[in-house]
């Protein structure tokens, strides 16, 4: 879609292990709900590694992927459906980007500026992409993606 489109998106958050522990968690869910979007649902449960690395597989390769998963596994994450206006894209500018440190020059308000502690550590997780939301939404709430209707199936009711 093309950036003078809205469409009505679901996407992964996850608010990682240090900022539930700190209770940052409560704070980035008023951010997030008071930014426009919606979490319609959340859950808080502890990754094992090899979940966490089934999420992280992309980054298998990476040379701070050992890190990543045992950061990831440290306590309890917080997996969030989050919804609304193109909300893959929203929700990752209000992520800010990867480096706390780089976050805080440049996006001062960004979820990782404020809670992120270091590069690992940046406070939460969000889906870069409509396909990557589809598999990450899949992979914490596969009850949720079975019963969203197609657009076909919602025809009728238009
Ligand atoms: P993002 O979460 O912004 O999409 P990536 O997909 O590139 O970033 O990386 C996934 C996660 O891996 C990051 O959120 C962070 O926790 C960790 N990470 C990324 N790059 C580094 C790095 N250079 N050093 C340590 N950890 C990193
Ligand atoms: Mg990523």
């Amino acid at each position: 879609t093309g950036a003078d489109t809205t469409e009505w998106q679901f996407t992964l958050g996850m608010i990682k292990p240090h900022a539930v522990s700190s209770g940052a968690w409560s704070y980035i869910l008023d951010i997030i709900e008071k930014s426009g979007l919606h979490i319609i649902s959340r859950q808080e449960l502890t990754l094992s590694d090899d979940r966490a690395r089934h999420f992280y597989e992309e980054h298998a390769d990476k040379p701070f992927f050992l890190n990543l998963v045992s950061m990831m596994t440290e306590g309890p994450v917080m997996p969030l459906l989050i919804t609304g206006p193109n909300a893959i894209q929203a929700y990752r500018r209000l992520m800010g980007p990867t480096s706390p440190e780089g976050a805080r020059m440049t996006h001062l308000y960004s979820i990782r500026a404020i809670y992120g502690v270091d590069k690992t550590r940046n406070a939460v997780h969000g889906s870069d992409s409509a396909e990557s939301a589809a598999r990450e939404v899949r992979f914490f709430f596969p009850e949720f993606v079975q019963k969203i209707p197609t657009a076909d199936e919602l025809a009728e009711y238009a």
